[in-house]
């Protein structure tokens, strides 16, 4: 099968000097490193820790941009050409699934295909559901979100499950390892590594979180699906899946009535989107308001691992857990 890059080939014939300067005897960049474009943040995080030195990893999404809705310049999608690898999240950022689909890059992850996605949970899909709304809360993001394949419902935010974010490390690596054979023993080193840093991440989860007084959790994004399930807690979405959704009249009721049930102490609102829905909830609730960060986006000097166990944290005062 004629590859991409073989068609692009003749870009690199030109001079000695031009070949010395753009090192087109391998499938290099110019610096001698794979160039790895990954649609967002935790995809990024992933190419990065398993390339290593080995590869240039850039992130479609600006840091601290919210990345469910983002827009893509004609150059980044042209950029999708040039890169060696594209890691990505089918399903996830309609504008990336359409760059991939028209920019055709030789080497793709999809993470959707290398780790295990599940729709929605039912508890959130039904409650937004008796109050009315048009749609569930799978069904939000549809307009611009799983228009043309076959995602369906499928919830995208698998990496607050670390044990789901193992498997897209080591589909990085197969894809890395034909890109730069040399490197093959390298990357499969650091996605072994990434994993086992992974396995200790679920621990100190399992661990942390094994006994809380509550087991029920308030979001305005509906966001941490995977991380309830894989811990046995609850997530209640005040928005469903669209972080930027303002809640319905009925939706803060049964909120109200969440709280009071349930006893939870605490409004988690996301770092990359306005804070006020949650501050103006728990103000009038008489409870707290915290970080419970999604992952889509870092800030500073912020890795998956540090904002993670943040969140760690931050359900274990919510729930009191000991
Ligand atoms: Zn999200």
């Amino acid at each position: 099968m004629l590859s991409r890059r073989g068609l692009l080939a003749p870009t690199c014939g030109l001079t000695l000097a031009a070949l010395a300067l753009t090192g087109c005897a391998g499938p290099e960049g110019s610096d001698g490193r794979l160039s790895v474009s990954a649609s967002f943040y935790p995809l990024q995080f992933v190419a990065q820790e398993v390339g290593g030195d080995r590869v240039d990893v850039s992130s479609l999404t600006p840091p601290g941009a919210e990345p469910h809705d983002l827009e893509l310049s004609p150059s980044q999608v042209s950029s999708l050409r040039s890169a060696d690898l594209v890691v990505y999240l089918s399903g996830f950022q309609p504008s990336v699934d359409e760059a991939v689909e028209s920019a055709g890059p030789a080497h793709v992850v999809d993470a959707a295909d290398a780790t295990t996605l599940v729709p929605f949970s039912e508890e959130n899909v039904e409650e937004v559901d008796e109050h009315g709304h048009e749609a569930h809360a799978g069904e939000d993001e549809h307009d611009h979100a799983h228009d043309g394949h076959d995602h369906g419902d499928l919830d995208p935010h698998f990496w607050l499950d670390p044990t789901l974010l193992a498997p897209v490390a080591q589909a990085v690596a197969a894809q890395l390892s034909e890109l730069d054979p040399d490197g093959a023993a390298e990357f499969e080193a650091n996605a072994a590594a990434l994993a086992s840093r992974l396995g200790e991440l679920d621990t100190a989860f399992e661990e942390g979180l094994a006994a809380c007084e509550r087991r029920v959790f308030v979001t305005t994004h509906t966001a941490f699906g995977y991380l309830a399930d894989r811990y046995g807690l609850e997530e209640v979405g005040i928005s469903g899946v669209d972080p930027e959704a303002e809640p319905s009249p009925a939706r803060l009721v049964e909120i109200h009535d969440v709280v009071e049930r349930e006893g939870v102490t605490t409004i988690f609102f996301e770092a990359l989107v306005s804070p006020k829905v949650a501050q103006t909830l728990a103000t009038d609730l008489g409870i707290e308001s915290a970080v419970l960060d999604p992952l889509e986006g870092v800030s500073g000097s912020q890795t998956y691992f540090s904002v993670a166990e943040d969140n760690l944290q931050a359900l274990q005062t919510a729930l009191g857990c000991s």
